[in-house]
């Protein structure tokens, strides 16, 4: 069994290797070498790269990390994400993580991929990537790329999912649903809006606004109470309880707490909540077909990601990092890697990625077509040739 577990302790201060790859420049250049399929040192595999990304890649899309660079939770000092156990035992839990989702919901879906993830589709569409997988909920990878496969290892946002029937949702539909419940909230979600609280994309800003925004999405209201918030049922277990459960709603179609089915959840692996075995397996495959794996905005703080670059290394696979910050471990995990690699044999760097992977792309593009370190995915050869 595999379950979300966050990790709390400090994290060491970035490294760089090769010390080339401390500038944009070299970085990129090491990059090149690393996602070099002509590489000896690389036999196995499909000759391609799998991707395994973090917070760090939607920081630029305005959402932030959970983590700075001393891998402390920077944004909000007493925001502790809810457990699943929690969500799934209390309806009061329940009612103050939707309350707070609501209003997160907004800036949420106002977000967009940003430079970092459309690079990552043109090194799809290059035929260097095999696959993705990613641990943000924020749906902006398969928005970038939706024909490159990408594994959302703890699920996402855009649906919810019903506890006890497994049917998702659209979360768009049901954020107005939670409007029509919660007239009151929905009025004070207008008046935010209004207000730009919502609207900034700084998080200083929105702080100095009386909001504080976390990174699944929810929000912090100062003073607010949450028990009188409401949110609906399945509709599909309203319809047809399961054997031997029975769901009860208000007036209004609220889920009443006389119920013992029908509560929906985000589709979202939350903390101490198991990653499903289909998933698991998903991630394994991805990992074991490639040739080398890329770690973009990610401190593999969590356990499920750190042990899927620890079994890529136990196979001697590559492996790069490209983080702003720390990384779990980071001693061990770079205790292979010599200090003069070209970057073929890894490479741990710390620019921001919405900046160093269009440059990248920009690289492989114009390189000499001797140097081409790749075939393009649409490379056909000449019918004359
Ligand atoms: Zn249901």
């Amino acid at each position: 069994m595999l379950m979300r577990i966050p990790f709390t302790q400090p994290l060491p201060a970035a490294t760089v290797i090769p010390s080339s790859a401390a500038t944009a420049a070299g970085a990129v250049s090491a990059l090149q070498n690393f996602l070099n399929p002509r590489s000896s040192s690389q036999p196995r595999g499909n000759g391609k790269t799998t991707i395994l990304s973090g917070a760090g890649i939607s920081v630029a899309s305005g959402l932030a990390d959970y983590r700075g660079s001393n891998g402390t939770y920077t944004l909000n000092k007493t925001y502790r994400p809810i457990y699943f156990h929690e969500f799934s035992a209390s309806h009061e839990a329940r009612k103050r993580y939707w309350a707070r989702s609501y209003l997160g919901w907004t800036t949420l879906n106002r977000s967009h991929p940003n430079a970092g993830h459309h690079a990552v589709a043109a090194l799809g569409d290059m035929g260097i990537i095999s696959s993705v997988i990613t641990q943000n909920v924020d749906s902006f990878h398969p928005m970038a790329h939706p024909t490159l496969p990408t594994i959302e290892l703890h699920g996402y946002l855009r649906s919810t999912v019903c506890l006890s029937c497994r049917t998702e949702y659209d979360r768009a539909k049901f954020q107005d649903d939670l409007a029509a419940l919660n007239p009151t909230w929905a009025a004070f979600l207008a008046e935010m809006l209004q207000s730009g609280a919502l609207s900034t994309e700084h998080p200083e800003e929105r702080r100095m606004k009386g909001l504080k925004t976390n990174p699944d999405g929810d929000v912090d209201v100062p003073g607010v109470e949450y028990n009188t918030f409401r949110y609906p049922a399945c509709p599909a277990c309203l319809e047809k309880p399961p054997e031997g459960k029975h769901v009860e709603i208000d007036s209004d179609g609220a889920w009443s707490a006389k119920s013992n089915a029908g509560v929906l959840k985000p589709n979202v692996i939350m903390f101490g909540e198991s990653i499903p075995d289909s998933t698991k397996s998903a991630v394994e495959v991805a990992i074991d077909e490639a040739s080398r794996i890329l770690v973009l905005g990610s401190s593999l703080a969590t356990y499920s990601a750190f042990r899927l670059i620890r079994r890529a290394q136990e196979q001697s696979m590559p492996v790069g990092f490209v983080n702003m910050g720390g990384i779990r471990n980071e001693e061990l995990l770079l205790a292979g890697l010599a200090p003069d690699t070209n970057g073929e044999d890894g490479v741990r760097c710390a620019q921001p990625l919405e900046a160093l992977l269009p440059s990248l792309v920009e690289r492989l593009r114009t390189a000499p077509a001797t140097d081409m370190p790749f075939i393009p995915a649409t490379f056909q050869p000449a019918p004359w040739a």
